[in-house]
């Protein structure tokens, strides 16, 4: 291994592990906008795919992370490279690389790495790994040192065990969110069965809460989106609502009471739960997947009275992530995107705080020159 520096290649002072320079935008800290940076990436071991990004979404994760959001859970380290909805085309593989050739297009999520061989890992979950699931940013890099860097960059290299393959039939742009927006909604919805018979809601429509609501409708279930924004109203019946409620109007969600066998709560921001909870029926299930900064007050009252249960759901292990966006190329489903140069990257964030994105923001790679 070269432990001589060039100007393509460089190496680690720690481990020696041969890398090269990527563009990215990065934050330097929890208040300072992203800006672009130089980082490093390591060149691609045998079992490793090097991939151009083409395109990357904009997920509510990316901002929680890189304002240090979620710093009780899991603090942020500058600087920080988010983005986990990632297209690109393969550069480059490994001598031992099976399921990729040069020239392919493949797609990274959440995850890109884990132990592999504890339980969660054995049954397909790796982002439940024991030994803690090595995400796509902010978790630790085990080659180059440091927390791993996402796919606000042009390039970034991953073990092919968390590649995933993407249909060339589809729109690119639009199948990006698929990799976190579309597997988070996805595997609750199939963990919990949800289905034709169904009254399903969908709490909040950005980007989760739009897939959550065309792949549920999929699915065959009737679904409902609860909404903050009457403006989104139309849009909603148009991704496969068959009805939308108003939120903050109380009489409008009273007519939903004990009605609902399922309920997705997408929401990014602190709300009520209880008034979400009092709208399932006997035995219904609450999921949050939304993971607003600080915690929520539940009422034992809104679960006891009709033994409803509340519960969490995180992303989606690689083998039900392979099998989404078959489903999606099978059923021609996309996200519906805003795309943009990422120099506008700034401007989307402030956007997403105000719920005002239709209904994922997703970076044009060609753009970061
Ligand atoms: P997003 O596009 O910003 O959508 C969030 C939506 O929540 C908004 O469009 C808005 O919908 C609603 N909302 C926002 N502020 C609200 C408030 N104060 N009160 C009520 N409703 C509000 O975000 P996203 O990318 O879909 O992500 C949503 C959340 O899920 C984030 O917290 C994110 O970190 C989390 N997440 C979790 C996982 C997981 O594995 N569990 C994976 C990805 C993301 P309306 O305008 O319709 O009200
Ligand atoms: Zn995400
Ligand atoms: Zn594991």
């Amino acid at each position: 291994m070269s432990t001589t520096p060039t100007t393509e290649k460089e190496a680690t002072s720690s481990q020696a592990v041969p890398a090269y320079s990527a563009r990215a935008y990065a934050a330097a800290s929890p208040t300072s906008p992203l800006a672009q940076a130089t980082i490093r990436r390591r060149e691609p071991r045998p079992q490793d795919v090097q991939i151009q990004i083409l395109y990357c979404g904009i997920c509510h994760s990316d901002l929680h992370t890189a304002r240090n959001e979620w710093k009780s859970v899991m603090p942020t380290e500058y600087p920080c490279v988010p983005g986990h909805e990632i297209v690109g085309r393969v550069v480059k593989t490994g001598s031992a690389v099976k399921k990729f050739k040069e020239g392919d297009l493949a797609a990274v999520g959440c995850l890109v790495d884990s132990c592999r061989s504890c339980p969660q890992c054995r049954e397909g979950l790796e982002q439940f790994c024991d030994l803690g699931a090595i995400f796509t940013y902010n978790a630790p890099d085990k080659f180059l040192g440091g927390v791993t860097l996402g796919g606000y960059s042009d390039s970034i290299v991953v073990d092919e065990a968390f590649v995933l393959r993407v249909s060339d039939k589809q729109n690119l742009a639009g199948v990006a969110p698929l990799l976190c927006a579309g597997i988070t909604t996805y595997s609750p919805l199939r963990h919990w069965k949800v289905g034709k018979g169904q009254k399903v809601g969908v709490v909040g429509l950005g980007g989760l809460g739009h897939m959550g609501i065309k792949l549920a409708s999929a699915f065959g279930a009737h679904v409902v989106l609860f909404t903050t924004s009457a403006n989104k109203t139309a849009d909603a019946m148009r991704l496969g609502a068959s009805e939308v409620v108003l939120s903050k109007n109380e009489a409008e969600m009273q007519k939903h009471a004990s009605s609902f066998d399922f309920i997705l709560d997408t929401v990014s921001a602190e709300h009520d739960l209880n008034a979400y909870l009092n709208l399932l029926k006997r035995d219904g299930t609450m999921t949050l997947l939304g993971a607003p900064e600080n915690p929520t007050l539940v009422s034992a009252f809104s679960l006891i009275f009709r033994r409803r249960q509340l519960a969490g759901s995180l992303i989606g292990g690689i083998k039900e992530t392979q099998e989404m966006l078959d489903f999606c190329a099978d059923h021609e489903i996309t996200a519906d995107i805003e795309l943009i140069p990422i120099q506008k990257i700034n401007e989307a964030y402030e956007r997403l705080l105000k719920s005002d994105v239709k209904y994922r923001f997703v970076i044009d790679m060609a753009s970061l020159k």
